[in-house]
């Protein structure tokens, strides 16, 4: 088959390829078709007959949308006979549609309140249309040739009333056209479906199935269908009388790990709203929290505008001199051994990176530490030792060639909402999909396979599939004999996985565990998804290690559609890992105790650098408990929530003779410190992100900083040179990402320069290498790939009479971690504001609890108090919570008990009981939802 095509549109050659309609060609030619119900995200609808064209040898006029271009075609997309049709159609529209805004000669003048000139009925709406100068139907109707056209039918106004009761969005069916854009995009590509067509004909309208309310329906408020409507029927609240932006500023999400590109619209000092960007990886997707969970925030009345020194156990305001030299003259009177610093998976790859040089260049000690430790610490060891590089081998859009996803721990459309997004596009479009988890997660609706394995047994399901997978002989005995070493070793550990040991330790019968594995082993190329599921334990290094160990058994690795995926959790996560923010790693995870590294970063930095790796995260919290550590200084984290067992680590911060704490807001943590420096938001400073699929994009200042706030790497840097610290005289973030790329291979090629133009994933060695989408093609970044024997072992604490249940966490897709940031939002709080204790009905019966009572959850560490929500998304003698809510600190419960190798604690299982106390509270339909859809 020939690549291209060609045809003649309104006399001009020009080409297309196979496959693509006449409207594509048209459009990548340049010729403007009008189109109202046509999206480039959609599959083509041809419901609107706007671009009905002619083509010769071809019967009546077929929409372009939906007619495949075929080569030697002649095509005429503006004749009178098409324009008096499309005249025609667009009046019937025209005559429902309240149209003030196209004839009002005050509009751009209109201010709330005044009386309009033209129609009474549409008053507010000819003013409140966010969609005003932006609207399709404009410029389609004046393509059409609208203007000065009398519209002969009569006009008729639904009166249907406003729907306001969502936080985020209001909605206005009176200016619906029926294209049927939100519902699709609802449909196809959130794969949701909460928006429907109801009724038929002249009363057709489009709502939520029933006419629920959008808190009921499913909705996850990602704000796709006010992007997509053409019009403005799904507006987004808060914004309606803040005009328009004087400029689009193009940035990097702060939530997650996903690093979705955003569109900050921005007038003068103010963020007016935010897009997903069109243009970008992304295709103009977000979640709830990207889409209306940063303007709140960044503009909150509660953000620290200036130093604060304690003072009498009192906060003072200071100037920056002020708390600067206090600083500074107290990390001169400490050893090196007796200091700590902590960067943040929050804060920017510069940020980061000036943190460690100052930690290991000034300050003389490798205590350092951040939140990887606390989520994706197992998936450096894990990944390393098998594969040579501890990171996401494909990127997240190469899902879309996986014929399998199998997704293990991981609740990705709650945790990473856009990649369980594309998860879901998959099963869509035929995809298989195997989900390994105790909760019924939503996932499990569009899953094949469900593994409802035991809590913390995920390495006897993952031994017990490759058993099963060697059994059937289905091993990728090519690939294994070619690219990897020690499978010998690794199928001998099978033999400690027989059929009777992995249904009794997962609880899952053998036929199921059989059925995924072939499934996984016949359904190639296959991707493995991982998040926290099978992190956070104590054999988190394990499980990682199982998964790498299965894909390499199938010939999963180095192609596209395949790999292993971990989500990591914060925005830059993986960057603060990349730029050293580990005890044993400069940049780059080049070691420390390696001494020709040692010498390199010596030369770079001027100074001679502390040889022994430091202590992990929650070492420096112990070593605070016991005085041995006496000052801390702790960029963007907020460990007083996020600890396991929070009562110890807030008493090791009092401890603490000396804790400096810079952040946005007075979070737990920083109520403990004794200077606190206020950092600016992500809105406010230039930087990078490296995101879960180590894809390496720009974060832009689109306003100046709140109050006295600074950017945290030049907060850092003022710190350094009043210690006399070389090398911190940066004067914009972009030195110090030259620098960066000077010391560490695999960000060599990277510069804002060239990220100006789009993220670049590493490796990217030199200024002329595109990145590295996918990882290990050729060879494993250590050569060949490493499998490895592996054991069961159960979790550090397990139910007995006095704590018979399980607590493990989760995520709420409308809040994120302690909340410092998510939690100013109002409409995030309206749906998902205080903690649930979800227990599984025959739990909740047997202690007499109901949905909405008050219940304390009580463990060997503490006890919290929060509601009780009965469902059977738990199983049996197993309870979930969040650990984002600060009245209700989960992680007073959590066990500290941490994984041998990688030094994470066991937030996902420990011992606890339930009981009722007084006390019962309305609950709220969405917060059921939240934890349930
Ligand atoms: Fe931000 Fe993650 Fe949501 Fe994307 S999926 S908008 S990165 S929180």
């Amino acid at each position: 088959m020939a690549d291209t095509i060609t045809l003649n549109i309104d006399g001009k050659e020009v080409q297309g390829r196979p496959g693509m309609t006449v409207l594509q060609v048209a459009q990548a030619a340049g010729v403007y078709i009008p189109t109202l119900c046509y999206h480039p995200l959609l599959e083509p609808y041809g419901g609107c007959r706007m671009c009905i064209v002619e083509i010769e040898k071809m019967r009546g006029l077929p929409p372009a949308c939906t007619t495949p271009a075929a080569n030697g075609m002649v095509v005429k997309t503006y004749t009178p006979q098409l324009q008096e049709l499309r005249r025609a159609v667009l009046e019937m529209v025209l005559s429902e549609h309240p149209h003030g805004c196209l004839t009002c000669e005050r509009r751009e003048r209109c201010q709330p309140g005044d009386v309009c000139l033209r129609n009474v009925a549409v008053t507010e709406r000819c003013v409140l249309c966010p969609k005003n100068y932006r609207c399709e139907l404009q410029v389609v109707a004046d393509y059409i040739g609208m203007v000065g056209h009398e519209i002969k039918l009569a006009y008729s106004y639904r009166g249907l009333p406003l729907e306001t009761m969502d936080p985020f969005l209001s909605r206005d069916y009176n200016l619906c056209i029926l294209c049927g854009r939100c519902v699709r995009v609802c449909q196809e590509v959130r794969v949701n479906g909460c928006l429907a067509f109801t009724y038929r004909g002249s009363q057709a309208l489009v709502g939520t199935a029933f006419g629920r309310p959008h808190t009921e329906s499913g909705c996850e408020f990602c704000g796709a269908c006010v992007d997509i409507c053409p019009v403005g029927t799904h507006m987004e609240k808060g914004t309606l009388w803040g005009g328009f932006g004087d400029r689009s500023v193009t940035t990097t999400c702060p939530y997650c790990g996903t690093g979705c590109q955003l569109k900050l619209e921005v007038k003068g000092q103010n963020i007016l709203r935010v897009r997903p960007d069109p243009d970008a990886w992304n295709q103009g997707q977000g979640c709830v929290k990207g889409r209306f969970g940063i303007r709140e925030f960044v503009h909150h009345p509660e953000r620290l505008t200036t130093p604060l020194i304690k003072k009498d156990g009192r906060f003072e305001p200071a100037s920056w001199e002020e708390a600067l030299d206090l600083v500074a003259r107290k990390f001169s009177s400490y050893k090196p051994d007796e200091m700590a610093v902590f960067c943040a998976g929050k804060c920017t790859n510069e940020d980061n990176y000036v943190m460690q040089k100052f930690a290991r260049a000034v300050l003389k000690t490798n205590n350092i530490d951040h939140c990887a430790r606390l989520c994706h610490a197992p998936t450096i060891p894990g990944l390393l030792q098998t594969f040579g590089s501890g990171a996401m081998t494909n990127p997240i859009n190469d899902l879309a060639n996986s014929e399998l996803i199998f997704v293990i721990g991981a609740n990705t459309t709650f945790a990473h909402p856009v990649i369980g997004m594309k998860v879901k596009q998959a099963t869509r479009q035929g995809k298989k999909l195997i989900v390994a988890n105790p909760r019924e997660i939503e996932l499990v609706r569009f899953a094949d396979v469900w593994l409802r394995l035991n809590p913390s047994s995920d390495v006897a399901l993952l031994m017990g599939m490759a058993r099963a997978i060697v059994e059937a002989g289905l091993e990728d005995r090519e690939f294994i004999a070619q690219r990897c070493e020690n499978y010998e070793a690794f199928r001998e550990s099978l033999d400690r996985f027989d059929h009777a040991f992995v249904e009794k330790t997962t609880g899952i019968p053998w036929e199921t565990v059989d059925q995924a594995a072939r499934l996984y082993a016949q359904t190639r190329p296959a991707a493995i998804l991982y998040a926290m599921g099978i992190t956070q334990s104590t054999h988190g290094t394990d499980n990682v290690t199982a998964v790498a160990n299965l894909a390499m058994l199938t010939g999963n690795v180095g192609k596209p559609g395949a790999g292993v995926d971990p989500l990591r959790g914060h925005n830059n996560v993986q960057g603060s890992c990349d730029m050293g923010g580990l005890p044993e790693y400069f940049p780059g995870y080049q070691r420390v105790d390696n001494p020709e590294m040692r010498k390199k970063f010596e030369a770079a930095w001027g100074t001679d650098l502390p040889p022994t790796p430091g202590l992990t995260l929650s070492e420096i919290v112990h070593a605070a408990y016991t005085r041995e550590l006496k000052a801390l200084y702790l960029m963007g984290e907020n460990i007083a929530l996020s600890e396991p067992c929070v009562t110890m680590c807030q008493g090791a911060m009092e401890e603490l003779e000396f804790l400096v704490v810079q952040d946005l807001f007075l979070s737990e943590t920083a109520k403990l410190a004794q200077v606190v420096l206020p950092a600016c938001s992500f809105a406010e400073k230039d930087g990078t992100y490296t995101n879960t699929e180590r894809r390496v994009q720009r974060v832009r200042k689109a306003i100046d900083p709140v109050g006295d706030s600074r950017p945290d790497w030049w907060i850092v840097c003022q710190i350094a040179r009043r210690l006399r610290g070389k090398g911190f005289d940066y004067e914009h973030p972009s030195q110090i990402m030259a620098e960066t790329a000077r010391l560490v291979p695999q960000y060599g090629g990277i510069s804002y320069a060239r990220l100006d133009s789009g993220g670049l994933q590493w490796p990217c060695p030199t200024p002329d290498h595109p990145g590295t989408p996918i990882l290990h093609t050729q060879t494993f970044t250590r050569g060949k790939g490493h499998f490895l024997p592996l054991e069961y072992r159960p979790p550090a604490e397990l139910p007995d009479k006095a704590y018979p249940l399980i607590l493990t966490t989760e995520r709420s897709i409308y809040q994120f971690h302690t909340g410092t940031l998510s939690r100013r939002v109002k409409g995030l709080n309206d749906l998902h504001g205080e903690e649930w204790v979800e227990m599984n009905p025959r739990d909740a019966q047997g202690l007499g609890i109901a949905t909405g009572d008050v219940v304390r959850v009580t463990s060997r560490r503490g006890e919290v108090e929060a509601l009780a929500l009965v469902t059977e998304a738990s199983p049996p003698g197993v309870v979930a919570m969040t650990f984002h809510f600060v009245e209700s600190p989960t992680n007073v419960l959590t066990n500290p008990a941490v994984d041998p190798v990688a030094k994470i604690p066991e937030f996902k299982f420990c011992a606890i009981r339930v009981e009722k106390v007084d006390g019962k509270r309305e609950v709220h339909p969405k917060g059921v939802e939240a934890v349930t859809r």
